[in-house]
C-alpha cells in the first residue's frame, strides 16, 4: 500500500464536508427503513445508483428494517453466510437474492425441521421415507466415515475425506457440523437456504449436537427429538447393525444412554413407534408452526 495522499488544508476540509453529507444520507435512509417509508428492496436498487447508499453496512439496513433488530440481523447474516462487516456493494448476486426472498412481502419461507435423537433410534429410516415419499425435502449431508454397502455418493451422503471436509469447513458451508463416533458429519449450508427460501419444508436428520447449533443459527427451527419406545429396543436395535464392528456398536451405545438425557433441549419429542405415525407427527409439527 502507498503512503496516504497529502491533502492540502482544503482538501481535508471538503473531505470532511463529504464525509458528513454521506454519514447524513445513511442516516435518513435508516430513518425511512425504520418508519416502513423504505423496504429492504427499495434500498437495494437505490444503492445500485448511488455509491454513499451502497457503502452502507448490510448489518444496519437489516438492524433497522421492522422487527428485525441486531440480534436477528446477526443470525440471518449468518445463516445467509454475509460477513458481518460486509457492505451492500460487496453483496454477491445470490446473497442480494436471498436477502430478498427473505423479506419480499407474502413470500413464505418453508419451514426447517430438525430430527434428531440417540444413535439407532431410527431417525435414517424416518427420513429414509420422507425422502422417497417427498414429504419434506431431505438434507444430504456430508461425512468423513466411509460408505456402508449399501450407500451411495450424494444419495444418502456425500463421502469426503479429511481434507475435503477442512475445507468445506473454512469456507463456512455447512449450516452446522459434528463429530460422532469417530467420523465428522455436516449440513451442506446452501441447499437447505436455496430449498426454504423456495418456500420448501426442509428436513435435516441429525446428532444432538448439530441440533443445538442449527437452532443457535436459526432460532425458528423446529426441533423434534426421536425417541425409542424403550430402551431395551434401542439396545437390540443396535446389536443387530450388522455394518457396525463389535467397539463401535458398544461406543455407540454408551453414546446414545448420554443422548437420551438431551431430549430436554428440543422443542418436540415423538416415540418413533411406527414410521408412518411419526412422519405424520412431523407433518402436523410443520403446519402448525
Ligand atoms: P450414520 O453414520 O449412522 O449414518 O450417522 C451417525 C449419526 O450422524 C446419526 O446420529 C446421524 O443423525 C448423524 N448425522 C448425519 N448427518 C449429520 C449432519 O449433517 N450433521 C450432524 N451433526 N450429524 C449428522
Amino acid at each position: 500500500m502507498g503512503a496516504p495522499p497529502q491533502l492540502t488544508a482544503d482538501e481535508r476540509s471538503a473531505a470532511l464536508v463529504r464525509a458528513k453529507e454521506s454519514r447524513q444520507i445513511r442516516s435518513s435512509v435508516k430513518t425511512k427503513i425504520k418508519s416502513g417509508e423504505f423496504s429492504l428492496s427499495d434500498v437495494l436498487i437505490l444503492a445500485e445508483k448511488d455509491a454513499v447508499i451502497a457503502k452502507m453496512r448490510v448489518s444496519e439496513l437489516l438492524a433497522a428494517l421492522n422487527g428485525v433488530g441486531k440480534i436477528r440481523a446477526t443470525a440471518i447474516m449468518e445463516r445467509l453466510n454475509i460477513s458481518p462487516t460486509r457492505r451492500i456493494q460487496g453483496l454477491g448476486k445470490h446473497q442480494v437474492n436471498a436477502l430478498r426472498n427473505e423479506f419480499s412481502p407474502g413470500h413464505s419461507r418453508g419451514k426447517l425441521i430438525v430430527l434428531s435423537g440417540p444413535g439407532g433410534v431410527g431417525k435414517s429410516t424416518i427420513a429414509a421415507y420422507i425422502r422417497e415419499h417427498g414429504t419434506f425435502w431431505v438434507s444430504v449431508s456430508s461425512t468423513t466415515r466411509k460408505p456402508r454397502i449399501t450407500e451411495n455418493n450424494g444419495v444418502e451422503y456425500y463421502f469426503l475425506t479429511e481434507e475435503e471436509f477442512d475445507q468445506e469447513i473454512a469456507k463456512n458451508h455447512f449450516l452446522e457440523w459434528a463429530h460422532f463416533a469417530g467420523a465428522r458429519y455436516g449440513t451442506p449450508r446452501e441447499p437447505v437456504e436455496h430449498g426454504l427460501s423456495a418456500g420448501k419444508n426442509v428436513l435435516l436428520e441429525i446428532d444432538i449436537e448439530g441440533a443445538k447449533q442449527v437452532k443457535i443459527q436459526a432460532p425458528e427451527a423446529i426441533l423434534v427429538f426421536l425417541e425409542p419406545p424403550t430402551w431395551e429396543e434401542l439396545v437390540s436395535r443396535l446389536e443387530k447393525r450388522a455394518t457396525d464392528s463389535p467397539q463401535r456398536r458398544a461406543e455407540r451405545l454408551e453414546l446414545a444412554q448420554e443422548e437420551l438425557a438431551a431430549a430436554s433441549f428440543f422443542d418436540y419429542r415423538v416415540i418413533n413407534d411406527q414410521v408412518e405415525n411419526v412422519v405424520r407427527k412431523l407433518l402436523s409439527l410443520a403446519s402448525a408452526h
